[in-house]
């Protein structure tokens, strides 16, 4: 399960941020943590999420030192400038290693000294680096979870237009529409990257759970009751449907009594319906 970003890395790092950089910071986290909550992605939460982090933490100096015996450590500081500048996760192995041949780095610092510039300094003390790269690390583990997991089927209130009515009397059925419900269902899966098929990992390489859907109708709910019955088409409109992605649905038929499942086109799913989904292949 993803938590919210823990909140006093979060007020650490506000409070060392300068003004400009705190407000962008605090409404990114703010909208990632009530993504978090609803589990799916609030409309164009992403970009903002995204760019209070990439604002970075403060410009990092780093240069790699191609001469340097220690190639691991080199790499190790460099993924951690990287992370310090733009906000990504953390892809070192080593942080520990990072910070010393950052630091290290920052107290020489080669390419200044030797042009005989005065010697500037990185301001950033190691604790805020650290709190920085933990938030960093958060913040890729809810994005990757939000990217990957299945938004939400969404109910609204549609209403009885003639267009509806007509469609429901062609079904034959007596519809409640007020019993409408998605049978989509929920749970967590280990994520799994669709182009190669390997596992994915959150940064500290635990795995990484996603929520996926399922379709489970409810116990005794009737199956192929309405008028409309071509394999491939929408059972409610009877129009072929191309995609192959349905939106199972069930209601109460009043005419029966009997909670009837349907596999329904995902416009007529939203349009006469009011369930907003993505839909399933049948
Ligand atoms: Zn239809």
């Amino acid at each position: 399960m993803i938590k919210p970003l823990n909140k006093k890395l979060v007020k650490k790092i506000a409070d060392f941020l300068p003004d400009g950089k705190r407000k962008k910071f605090l409404a990114g986290v703010d909208l990632l943590n009530q993504c978090i909550e609803a589990e799916e992605w609030i409309p164009h939460a992403s970009r903002k999420v995204e760019s209070a982090f990439y604002q970075g933490l403060a410009r990092s100096p780093f240069k790699s030192d191609y001469s340097a015996k220690d190639r691991k450590a080199q790499e190790e500081a460099w993924q951690l400038s990287h992370c310090i500048s733009f906000g990504g996760g953390f892809s070192g192995k080593n942080l520990d290693t990072a910070i010393k041949t950052f630091y290290e780095y920052c107290e020489r610092w080669p390419s200044y000294t030797a042009h005989g510039k005065p010697k500037p300094s990185f301001p950033v003390p190691e604790d805020i680096v650290r709190a920085w790269v933990e938030l960093a690390n958060q913040k890729t583990d809810a994005v990757m979870f939000l990217n990957l997991s299945r938004p939400k089927v969404k109910i609204t209130d549609i209403g009885l237009s003639p267009k509806v009515t007509k469609t429901l009397k062609e079904m034959e059925l007596d519809i409640d529409i007020r019993t409408i419900k998605s049978a989509i269902k929920y749970r967590y899966v280990h994520a799994v990257d669709e182009k190669t098929g390997e596992k994915l990992h959150r940064m500290n390489g635990e795995p990484l759970m996603v929520l996926e859907a399922y379709v489970e109708f409810s116990n005794g709910a009737v199956h192929n009751a309405t008028r409309f019955q071509n394999p491939g088409c929408c059972e409610a409109c009877g129009k072929p449907i191309p995609s192959r992605f349905f939106a199972p649905v069930e209601a109460k038929d009043r005419k029966s009594g009997k909670q009837i499942a349907m596999w329904i086109g995902t416009d007529c799913a939203k349009n006469i319906f009011g369930v907003k989904d993505l839909g399933v292949k049948k």
